[in-house]
């Protein structure tokens, strides 16, 4: 159990970073504040990369090394007239500390860094690296900065921090982000059979996916799903024009294996089977690009598409981290995740036993109010402690 002491430090540190606003691509201050609280707190090295990611190192002793790891930015808020609470205030109610990143996940972030702090003062732990970091551009562009963190670090095993609820996480779907662009030609749309119409032929494709489309279904993780998320036609606005292009994007969630070339092959055979019937249908399916400027001035940039993962309930790593929550006593149930996490990185891309730990509901990310209850924000704590311990 944490003392009084730790618990006021924990609560104290989490307001300062509610109050450091950090929207991706602005979390300077978000890690200068982490930067300088690991070096008080006696990690024996803390660097910063080249797209800002902070990570602090302690080395006990030999053995593995653990990355406890959070995203610093956190989403906007659209509108602070709706807010009760100053989002960038850290005010304390009802035992809950509100602000825009107290669930998703400074809370978390703070919470693992102190914890991997206190067992060092505590000074019984003899073996294994810990290893805190804190990722930027984690809210559109989900496991790209940490392949740095990944690349730079090598951990052995991950736990990522996004709200839990406190139970373990072994698992989350992935996420591409897919375009199809049909192509027309242009005309007069006073004689619209001179030219192709490009809207015209993308809702024949849409149409299609909507009847042909038969997501996967994974007994845990659920539906592989194809959701068009946005449309846009070219030119735009287009007045007495047959739009020579249409594009739409698509948001796919994906199960375990399904590669890129499944997602984009999916789609494609589709188009094909279409244009086989139409001579005039044509398009174009690729995953966008996502492109990002961070705070360091350097640009971060990949193709959307972050791979689902899932770990076998027995798989040694996940009973490590059990036994270490029990040991402080915890009784952690499994889950996954709903959404996609870093985790799509560490376990998804490069194969690292990962899971999911922290404190308070997944369902009060990104939420009007956003808010952590201290008793999850202290229970997180102790939790990363008994996992380090574990190690
Ligand atoms: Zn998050």
């Amino acid at each position: 159990m944490l003392s009084e002491a730790r618990k006021q430090e924990l609560i104290t540190f989490c307001q300062e970073a509610v109050r450091c606003k950090s929207l991706s691509g602005q979390e300077g201050l978000m890690a200068s504040l982490l930067a300088e609280t690991m070096k008080r707190s006696g990690f024996d090295e803390v660097k910063t990369d080249r797209y800002g990611n902070v990570v602090g190192k302690i080395a006990f002793g030999p053995g593995e090394t653990l990355l406890l790891e959070g995203h610093m930015d956190h989403v906007d808020v659209s509108d602070p007239s709706a807010w009760k609470h100053d989002p960038y205030g850290a005010e304390i109610q009802d035992d809950r500390i509100y602000g825009r990143g107290t669930s998703d996940m400074k809370g978390n972030l703070c919470a693992m860094l102190l914890a991997a702090a206190f067992v060092k003062q505590d000074g019984s732990k003899k073996n294994g690296t810990i290893l805190v970091a804190g990722c930027v551009h984690e809210e559109c562009f989900e496991g790209v900065a940490s392949e740095e963190i990944g690349e730079i670090w090598k951990p052995d095993c991950v736990v990522i921090g996004e709200a839990s609820n406190l139970t373990v996480k072994r698992g989350q779907r992935g996420r591409a982000e897919l375009t199809v662009e049909t192509l027309g030609k242009p005309a007069h749309s006073s004689n619209p059979k001179m030219g192709i119409n490009a809207v015209k032929k993308m809702a024949v494709l849409l149409n299609a996916l909507e009847r042909d489309f038969v997501p996967e279904s994974h007994p845990i993780l659920g539906d592989g799903i194809l959701e068009v998320t946005d449309i846009i036609s070219s030119p735009y606005p287009g007045a007495s024009v047959v739009p020579e292009r249409c594009r739409a994007t698509f948001d796919r969630r994906l199960l375990v294996g399904e590669t890129r070339q499944d997602v984009l092959g999916t789609v494609e055979a589709l188009c094909h089977s279409l244009s086989d019937s139409d001579p005039e249908f044509k398009a174009h399916v690729s995953l966008a690009i996502g492109r990002e400027t961070c705070y360091t001035g350097e640009e971060i940039a990949a193709e959307r598409f972050a791979p689902g993962w899932l770990f076998e309930a027995e798989h040694p790593f996940i009973q490590k981290v059990l036994s270490g929550l029990r040991s402080i006593g915890q009784e952690p149930e499994l889950s996954h995740y709903y959404f996609c996490t870093n985790g799509s990185y560490y376990a998804g891309k490069a194969g690292i036993p990962t899971v999911g730990y922290g404190g308070s509901l997944e369902t009060l990310a990104h939420i009007t109010d956003e808010y952590i209850e201290i008793d999850q924000l202290v229970k997180a704590c102790e939790g990363y402690m008994g996992i380090i311990g574990a190690l």
